[in-house]
C-alpha cells in the first residue's frame, strides 16, 4: 500500500491535521492507498503557492513557447507511464482497462492540443474612430481552483490543468476525495518535466473545508467546476464573493433516440454503449432512450438478448465491460433509484440488482438495468441516477420525440440515430443540448467545445473554447496625438 502526499508549492506534504484517508479498490474493498485528509487550511497554503507563483513566480514571464514544450513533454511523459496510471485508475474508480487506457491516451492527447494552442493566444487590433493605436491582448485569470470528479479522475485533471496553464495560469486542484490519485502521480510528472513550484498545486480532501475553500477564497481568481447541479449551485453561490470567473460543467439526463429507419444493429449497440460505459457514471451518459414506438420492442429485445455480453467484474479482467459503481453510498444511491422506478409503475426487462456471482460479493457492483413503460413524469426519466439504469420510453411522432427530448431541467448532451438526412439536422437544430451526435453516442475529441444548456452548466471546456474561459481581455489605448486634450 502507497503513502501519498499532497504537492503544495512544489513540496509533497502531509496534510496540516496529519489525518489521512484509505482509499480501496471498489471492486473488492483493498486498501490501494492512504491520501491526506485536506481542510480549509491546506487548501489556503495551495493557494498561497499558486498566488506566489502567479504574482512573483516566473510562470507568467515564461513565453508562450516555454509553455507549450513544457505541455508536450508532459504528454509525452504521461504516455510513458500510461500503463501504469491506467491500472491505477481501475483500482481507484473500478471502470473496465481499456476504458482507463483510453482515458490516459486522450488525457495525453489533451495536454499536446493546448500545449499546441499555447503559441496561438493572439489578440486583435481594432480601427477605432479616433487617432489612437487600440489593440487587445489576451492574460492569464491569476490563480485557479479546479474541483474535478471521481468518474474521470485523470482525464478531468488533463481537462482543467492543459487550458489554465497554456494561459499562463497557476492552479490549485482538487480531486475527488474518493479518486484523488491519478492526480497525484500527474503532479509527480508534472514536477519531473520540469513545471515551476507552485504552477501546479494539488491538494487532496473533500468538497465540505478544502473544496469550500477554494470556491470561497478572495484570492482565487477563478473556479472550474466539474460534478452534480447541487454541488454546482453552491460553487456559484460561493464564487461570488469576489466575483470569480466560473465554469460549471454539471449534469445530465441525456436523450439517445432513435428512430425507426435507424440502422438497427448500430442503434442496439450505441444505446447499451450509451447507458453503460463507465458504469453509467457519466455526465454525458444516453440514460434516457427515446424510441419510435414502431421498433420499441424490437430494439428493447435486442438491447437485452446483448446485455450478457456487458459483462460484469473487476476492471482489470480483460473480458470485464462494467466494473463496479465507485462507493458503497453511490451504489445505494443508485439501487433507491432502481426501488423508485419499480413504485412509479416502470418494468425492470433486466438487471436491478447486485450479480450473484460470489467472487463479485466484496464490490460495489450491480447489473446493467434497464426499465421500459417508463412515463415522463416519473423520476427515473428526470432524476440523473449517475448509475447504469437505463429508461427507454416510446415516441410516435418526430415533434414527440423533440418535446420528450427536451423535456428536462438539464442540456447536457443528445443523439439522434437515423438514415435521414434531412431529419438528423431538423432534430439536432431543436435539441436544447451543448453536445450532439448523430448515429453515434460518447465520442469526443479535445478539438471541440464540452458543455451545456440550461442546468447543465455554463462555459465550455476543451476546443478554442477552453483555452478563453482561462483568459483576460485587455485593451490598450495609445494616443498617438500628443497634444492636451483641451476639453477644460
Ligand atoms: P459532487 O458534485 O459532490 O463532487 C464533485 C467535486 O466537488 C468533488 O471533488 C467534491 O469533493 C467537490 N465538492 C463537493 N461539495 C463541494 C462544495 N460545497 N464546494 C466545493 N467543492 C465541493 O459529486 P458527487 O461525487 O457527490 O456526486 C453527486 C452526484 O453528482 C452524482 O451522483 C452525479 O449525479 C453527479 N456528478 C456529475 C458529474 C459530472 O461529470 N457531471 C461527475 C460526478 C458526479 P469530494 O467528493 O471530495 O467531497
Amino acid at each position: 500500500m502507497k503513502r501519498y502526499q499532497m504537492l503544495i508549492g512544489g513540496n509533497w506534504v502531509d496534510s496540516v491535521s496529519g489525518q489521512t484517508r484509505e482509499l480501496r479498490d471498489p471492486a473488492n474493498g483493498e486498501i490501494v492507498a492512504t491520501v491526506p485528509e485536506a481542510s480549509r487550511e491546506d487548501a489556503r497554503a495551495a493557494i498561497d503557492a499558486a498566488r506566489a507563483a502567479f504574482d512573483r513566480g516566473p510562470w507568467r514571464k515564461t513565453t508562450a513557447l516555454e509553455r507549450g514544450k513544457l505541455l508536450f513533454k508532459l504528454a509525452e511523459a504521461l504516455t510513458k507511464e500510461a500503463d501504469a496510471l491506467a491500472r491505477l485508475e481501475v483500482q481507484s474508480c473500478g471502470k473496465p482497462l481499456a476504458e482507463a487506457q483510453f482515458d490516459v491516451a486522450d488525457a495525453a492527447n489533451c495536454f499536446e492540443f493546448y500545449g499546441g494552442l499555447a503559441t496561438k493566444i493572439a489578440g486583435e487590433t481594432m480601427n477605432v474612430p479616433a487617432n489612437s493605436l487600440s489593440f487587445v491582448v489576451r492574460e492569464p485569470l491569476g490563480v485557479c481552483g479546479q474541483i474535478i470528479p471521481w468518474n474521470y479522475p485523470l482525464l478531468m485533471a488533463a481537462w482543467k490543468l492543459g487550458p489554465a496553464l497554456a494561459a499562463g495560469n497557476t492552479c490549485v486542484l482538487k480531486p475527488s476525495e474518493l479518486t484523488p490519485l491519478t492526480a497525484l502521480e500527474l503532479g509527480r510528472i508534472l514536477t519531473e518535466v520540469g513545471f515551476p513550484p507552485g504552477v501546479v498545486n494539488i491538494i487532496t480532501g473533500p468538497g465540505a473545508g478544502a473544496g469550500e475553500e477554494l470556491a470561497e477564497s478572495p484570492r482565487v481568481d477563478k473556479v472550474a467546476f466539474t460534478g452534480g447541479t447541487v454541488t454546482g449551485r453552491k460553487i456559484l453561490h460561493a464564487s461570488a464573493s469576489n466575483l470569480k470567473k466560473v465554469t460549471l460543467e454539471l449534469g445530465g439526463k441525456n436523450p439517445n433516440i432513435v428512430f425507426a429507419d435507424a440502422d438497427f444493429e448500430a442503434a442496439v449497440d450505441g444505446a447499451l454503449f450509451g447507458a453503460f460505459a463507465n458504469q453509467g457514471e457519466v455526465c454525458s451518459a444516453g440514460s434516457r432512450l427515446l424510441v419510435e414506438r414502431s421498433i420499441h420492442d424490437r430494439l428493447v429485445a435486442g438491447m437485452v438478448e446483448k446485455i450478457p455480453r456487458v459483462k460484469v467484474g473487476h476492471g482489470l479482467d480483460p473480458a470485464t465491460k462494467m466494473g463496479p459503481l465507485v462507493s458503497a453510498a453511490h451504489r445505494e444511491k443508485v439501487e433507491s433509484y432502481i426501488r423508485i422506478g419499480v413504485e412509479e409503475g416502470a418494468r425492470l426487462v433486466c438487471g436491478g440488482k447486485r450479480p450473484a456471482d460470489p467472487a463479485l460479493a466484496g464490490g460495489h457492483f450491480l447489473e446493467p438495468t434497464i426499465f421500459v413503460d417508463v412515463k415522463p413524469s416519473m423520476r427515473i426519466a428526470r432524476e440523473e441516477i449517475f448509475g447504469p439504469v437505463l429508461a427507454v420510453l416510446p415516441f410516435d411522432t418526430e415533434e414527440e420525440a423533440i418535446a420528450l427530448a427536451n423535456d428536462t431541467e438539464y442540456g447536457l448532451a443528445a443523439a439522434v440515430w437515423t438514415k435521414n438526412l434531412t431529419r438528423a439536422h431538423r432534430v439536432i437544430r431543436e435539441l436544447r443540448a451543448g453536445i450532439t451526435w448523430v448515429n453515434t453516442y460518447h465520442p469526443t475529441f479535445n478539438e471541440m467545445p464540452w458543455g451545456g444548456y440550461k442546468q447543465s452548466g455554463t462555459g465550455r471546456e476543451l476546443g478554442l473554447y477552453g483555452i478563453e474561459a482561462y483568459l483576460e481581455t485587455k485593451q490598450v489605448n495609445i494616443n498617438l496625438d500628443e497634444a492636451p486634450l483641451g476639453w477644460y
